[in-house]
């Protein structure tokens, strides 16, 4: 099963994968993930992709369908898999398409979480908040700044995704500001529909 969950930044992707993961059993690829992991290491692409993380900007299309491609295509993707924050532009959804394709694989579900920009930028630092005061680690992209730039990102390069999945019938939008386990109920019901 080969599932998208698409979003803003905030609205529980990551979350819901998670719940996703325990129910089906299939990997989840986090593309922010992936990248963070990247700028762990000293190459130039290290360095590029830091550089557009930190400013809230989209990664270049090039380098995220090269780390989309080479992971999907190893055998333990083969049953399928959860992808949360991928893909995020219309360049990327459609070169995603011809991977997919080559492999004669399909997207099952694409599973759109809604939820209010002027939420999600509270929630988010809201959340930021609480675990720095609990000593652990805060994403250096989630202060109010690179939050602007994020959202602004998935209006501008992501939402257009919403109508490409939607006419080609896969997408199931869900409430994402209902309590967690209301919106993984959604989740599983828009799943085993
Ligand atoms: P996320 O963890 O999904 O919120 O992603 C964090 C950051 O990683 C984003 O703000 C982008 O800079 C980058 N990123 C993650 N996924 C993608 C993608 N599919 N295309 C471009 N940039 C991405």
């Amino acid at each position: 099963m080969r599932i998208v969950l698409l979003g803003p930044p905030g609205a529980g992707k990551g979350t819901q994968a998670q719940g996703i993961v325990e129910r089906f059993g299939i990997l989840h690829l986090s593309t922010g993930e992936m990248l963070r992991a990247a700028t762990q290491t000293e190459t130039g692409i290290g360095c590029t992709v830091k550089q557009f993380m930190a400013e809230g900007k989209l990664v270049p299309d090039d380098l995220v369908i090269a780390a989309v491609n080479q992971r999907i295509s190893q055998p333990d993707a083969k049953p399928g898999f959860v992808l949360d924050g991928f893909p995020r532009t219309i360049s990327q959804a459609v070169t995603f398409d011809d991977l997919l394709r080559k492999e004669t694989a399909e997207l099952d579900h694409v599973i759109e979480l809604r939820a209010d920009e002027k939420i999600l930028l509270d929630r988010i630092l809201t959340r930021a908040q609480e675990a720095k005061d609990r000593g652990h680690g805060v994403r250096a992209d989630d202060n109010r700044e690179t939050l602007k730039v994020r959202l602004e990102a998935y209006k501008e390069q992501t939402a257009p995704l919403i109508e490409y999945y939607r006419s080609k019938g896969v997408l199931r939008s869900i409430d994402g500001l209902q309590p967690i386990d209301a919106v993984t109920h959604d989740v599983f019901q828009a799943i085993d529909k």
